[in-house]
């Protein structure tokens, strides 16, 4: 058996077994050997039992000295009480419900228990234990795996499968680089997948987890130093004359903030050079991040070059369409749109005038990297809300010029070495102020005891004439959350508010639809809107100045930052409500934070702290492909060594042309995609 055949061939594992580990994507035996523990129960040392201590966490050996089940046909809920004894003493073991075992323990027999140590009027006992004979002993002892549970698998049936594929599969070859497998002390694949699972000592987890958390973040940083290769270099870039953007800045209704004044300049610099900009662009929710872009965008168009701007959202991308032909009509600056959900013919149009160069600039959503999308001459490209994209995306799109300025921006704050991996060596501006007029947006954390007053609140506001959002975790019903869900609330408000405008919009609507909901919406048409957290990103109305948030214990800070981020737009006083439906401390202590802080760099400095890295700067939040067992910010020092490792090998074969890189070149492929450009 080889670790690539399917898990079938495991005995124990049938069809319904199979399917059932299926829907954790495990197929092959090696997916089930990539699955692992979660923690290690130490049963290394045994104890005698006239050492236990209550509290502790034992295993002892003891032979079973008396049984007593009490019960009979008509009670068969009660405990089975054993006596088990070695030389120095006897403790109790108590199985409630215990019918089911009253066979399975014989009077003068030996077994071992795992458990814990409780006490009873004076008396030491362990509560259901966990129990095996001595047969099983070297299995059942040492530092032994506990596993996250499939549905329907017990421990010891998971333990028992992985150990089957341990012992009858051939393990791989290692397929590292014998030079970076001797440098680094990595351990061969064979002891990484034994050890991590069942581990002859201590520190060999440890040395096992290195290796796959090495294997693994190599892998990411060659697949990403590949990607990136080409687009990154130094080279001469395209020049711009900046200096044309005072005009545009001189037409806007309003004066730029400091720190859009700085970041502008910053911009200009490398604008105006002969290297590539290369900029990341942070500003928190309504730092005035999009005129910053038009002003690039209007001095790249009056350099000659076209402009590119990519949003996450077909809501977004007309938003930012819509922003730009006001701004630059005065100017005869052509702006185009493309998304996904146009008709071919329309699109045929905007991809033609495109490539004759009758467009300036382009605005649209993923549809941009397509490959019939092709610019006359491309300067600039713009990505809004970055991190949504994946990186493969982001390179896709510089690709369609000849080493462009990119300028990517995002209103979520990015730690120096994530920043590092994400997008190489790149610049950072930081949009440090808010326009002057904003106040800034009151917001009280409350509970569902007080979700009435809140909706009175809300139709006074309605009644003002300003528009509300409700936004809620769920669409529908769910038997597995408890939260409310829009479909429920709406129905509620739409009673409730009859002399209003209410709509409904959420994630599995029809394009189309949003689209309207959402331009009704900007438009004034609709005056509240319940939602899912679709509204989530850069949508900007100025007239809307309450956010109601349900169930706020299910979003993130940052999540939730964002959302309060969609009021408070224009010059009206504005409020945010937490409505905190589950009463834990944590929710609590959440909600507080935003109610005492405006500040998004803070917030996801609490965030960090409360969650910790792994899951806030989640890989997949910043469009990396979802790693297994690496953490970018954790394990930022394995990082920093996969990242020499992978410029050795790069350097050393540049199109992983070699024998032994072919695995890495395997594995490349299998995490970023079949898409990637690996012409391998
Ligand atoms: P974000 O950084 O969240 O993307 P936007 O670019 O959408 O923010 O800007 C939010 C709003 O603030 C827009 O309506 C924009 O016109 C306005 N705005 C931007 N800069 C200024 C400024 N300097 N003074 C006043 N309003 C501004
Ligand atoms: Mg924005």
């Amino acid at each position: 058996m080889i670790i690539t055949d399917e898990i079938t061939c495991l005995k124990g594992i049938g069809p319904k077994k199979a399917e059932r580990l299926a829907a954790y994507d495990i197929f092959t035996v090696e997916d089930l050997l990539r699955y692992f523990p979660k923690r290690y129960q130490d049963r290394t040392m045994m104890t005698r039992i006239s050492d236990l201590q209550p509290g502790a966490t034992a295993l002892i050996r003891g032979r079973i000295t008396s049984r007593s089940y009490s019960g009979y046909r008509y009670k068969r809920r009660a405990p089975l009480t054993l006596k088990a004894a070695d030389d120095t003493g006897s403790v109790k073991i108590v199985f409630f419900n215990g019918n089911y075992l009253k066979n399975t323990f014989k009077t003068g027999q030996e077994y071992f228990f795992y458990g814990k140590v409780t006490e009873n009027r004076g008396r030491f006992q362990m509560v259901h234990p966990e129990f095996f004979n001595t047969a099983n002993q070297s299995e059942m002892t040492g530092i032994v795996p506990v596993y996250p549970l499939p549905e329907g698998f017990s421990q010891n049936e998971m333990r028992k499968i992985i150990r089957q594929s341990l012992e009858s599969s051939e393990m791989p070859d290692e397929w590292l680089p014998e030079q970076i497998v001797q440098s680094r002390r990595v351990a061969d694949p064979g002891f990484a997948f034994r050890n991590i699972h069942f581990p002859g000592e201590k520190r060999h987890v440890l040395m096992a987890r290195y290796r796959f958390i090495f294997e693994e973040l190599l892998t990411l940083e060659t697949g990403l130093m590949y990607i990136r290769r080409g687009t990154a270099e130094e080279a001469a870039g395209i020049r711009i004359e900046s200096s044309a953007g005072e005009d545009f800045i001189g037409s806007l209704p309003f004066t730029l903030t400091d720190g859009q004044s700085k970041v502008w300049y910053e911009i200009a610099e490398d604008l105006k050079s002969d290297v590539s900009m290369n900029r990341l662009v942070q500003g928190d929710v309504g730092s005035g991040k999009t005129v910053i872009a038009e002003i690039a965008i209007y001095t790249t168009v009056l350099s000659g070059y076209q402009a590119v701007m990519m949003a996450p959202t077909e809501i977004l991308a007309e938003q930012h369409y819509e922003t730009l032909n006001r701004d630059f009509g005065k100017f005869g600056i052509r702006v185009s749109l493309l998304t996904g959900s146009m008709k071919p013919a329309e699109k045929r149009g905007v991809l033609d005038a495109l490539s004759t160069g009758a467009t300036d600039v382009l605005i649209g959503t993923h549809a941009l990297i397509q490959p019939d999308v092709r610019f006359h001459d491309l300067g600039l490209v713009v990505t809004d809300e970055q991190h949504r994209f994946g990186v493969r995306q982001r390179h896709l799109l510089s690709e369609k010029g000849n080493r462009p300025n990119t300028m990517v921006m995002t209103a979520t704050p990015i730690p120096r070495t994530l920043a590092v991996v994400l997008y190489g060596e790149l610049d950072i501006s930081v949009i440090h102020t808010l326009p002057a007029e904003r106040k800034p947006v009151r917001t009280f954390s409350q509970r569902k005891k007080d979700r009435g007053r809140i909706y009175d609140f809300v139709g006074t506001q309605l009644a003002a004439g300003h528009q509300a959002f409700v936004v809620t975790p769920l669409i529908g019903e769910s038997d597995k959350i408890e939260a409310r869900s829009a479909e429920e609330v709406y129905d509620e408000l739409k009673k409730r508010f009859r002399e209003f405008q209410v709509a409904l919009l959420h994630g599995v609507m029809k394009q189309e639809e949003k689209n309207r909901i959402m331009s009704d919406f900007s438009q004034g048409k609709i005056d509240l809107l319940v939602s899912t957290v679709v509204v989530e990103v850069g949508i900007d109305v100025r007239n809307a100045t309450v956010m109601v948030l349900e169930n706020c214990e299910r979003f993130g800070l940052a999540q939730m930052h964002q959302l309060r981020g969609r009021v408070g737009r224009g010059s009206n006083q504005s409020y945010c409500f937490l409505i905190v439906e589950n009463e834990s401390e944590l929710a609590a202590e959440r909600a507080k934070i935003l109610t005492e802080c405006h500040d998004g760099f803070q917030i996801a400095e609490e965030d960090l702290r409360l969650r910790g890295p792994g899951e806030i700067f989640g890989t997949r939040q910043h469009g990396l492909p979802e790693m297994h067992i690496g953490d970018i910010v954790r394990h930022h020092d394995v990082l920093e060594d996969a990242r020499l490792a992978a410029r050795d090998i790069l350097n050393a074969d540049p199109d992983l042309a070699f024998p032994e890189h072919a695995e890495l070149k395997k594995k490349i492929r299998k995490m970023f995609g079949e898409n990637i450009r690996l012409e391998i």
